[in-house]
């Protein structure tokens, strides 16, 4: 794993989801190193040789820098903390660079949203609960533990996220699953919406992506814990596939009144 330290120009960037009007990432790369991940394409901004999920920039000057945006021109709207890393994977631990900017955020009183793979989340609950306007979501793409090994290798286990979501959502913090991405014949769907239940306000959908510089690593996975599902994963999953998915989905959020905010479909 190779960590280095890195001084930031910006940091408030514009975005192009449709949730968020702002994203927000303290660091560069990700050490939680997902099999699936998508953000993997930030390698070519970055000039690093490494395997995605084996390095990470720390933004060490990021509060600053942010202090600053914020200051010089007031800006409107909700930023997204992790569009293209985890703002609190391991090393946010030592570094607190999350910590850092949310207090930034919280004098300013900038509305957040939180999406994010580990339970180091509920360390900042003190500050979250002092935003007007804040959810904090935790991806779950499966319940099985050693599934979840495998293609989310240094993510906490489903269950440290889902009792994250408890903690914060009993906190009194807005909160919501984020299932994404949906692993075909693996994410079991109706397991995950009974593990949800009464920890959420909401959930959100992603479907699987596999033309983003990931599907050797996806393919090289199923060949080694799930030779079964080769073939049909190699047949990229048409349309209808999708459809059926998004009326499953809705189905489930009508049957356990959980409000299904999002489906995003690649
Ligand atoms: S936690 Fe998110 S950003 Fe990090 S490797 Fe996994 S999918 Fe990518």
């Amino acid at each position: 794993m190779k960590i280095n330290i890195i001084q930031c120009k910006n940091l408030l960037t514009k975005s192009r989801l449709p949730e968020a009007d702002y994203c927000i990432n303290p660091y560069i790369g990700c050490l939680h190193g997902c099999v699936y991940c998508y953000s993997r394409f930030m390698k070519r901004f970055t000039g690093h040789i490494e395997k995605w999920g084996e390095f990470v920039d720390v933004k060490t000057n990021a509060p600053e820098v942010l202090e600053k945006e914020l200051r010089s021109k007031p800006k409107k709207g909700v930023a997204l903390l992790g569009s293209v890393t985890d703002a609190y994977q391991p090393v946010e631990k030592k570094y607190k660079i999350t910590r850092a900017v949310l207090e930034i955020l919280l004098k300013y009183n900038f509305p957040i949203s939180i999406l994010t793979k580990s339970d180091l989340v509920t360390r900042d609950m003190d500050l979250l609960k002092g935003f007007s306007d804040c959810d904090v979501g935790l991806t779950v793409t499966t319940l099985d533990r050693q599934t979840a090994k495998g293609f989310e290798p240094r993510s906490p286990s489903p269950q440290q996220k889902l009792k994250a979501l408890e903690i914060l959502h009993n906190a009194g913090i807005k909160t919501y699953g984020f299932i994404g991405p949906i692993l075909p014949s693996i994410t079991n769907l109706r397991s995950i919406f009974v593990a949800l239940e009464a920890k959420v306000d909401f959930i959100m959908a992603e479907s699987l992506n596999m033309k983003c510089g990931n599907w050797q690593d996806i393919q090289d996975l199923l060949k080694r814990k799930h030779p079964s599902l080769l073939s049909f994963y190699q047949s990229r999953f048409n349309r209808r596939y999708w459809d059926r998915v998004g009326e499953e989905l809705k189905q489930l959020s009508e049957e356990f009144n959980i409000p299904l905010k999002g489906f995003y479909r690649h």
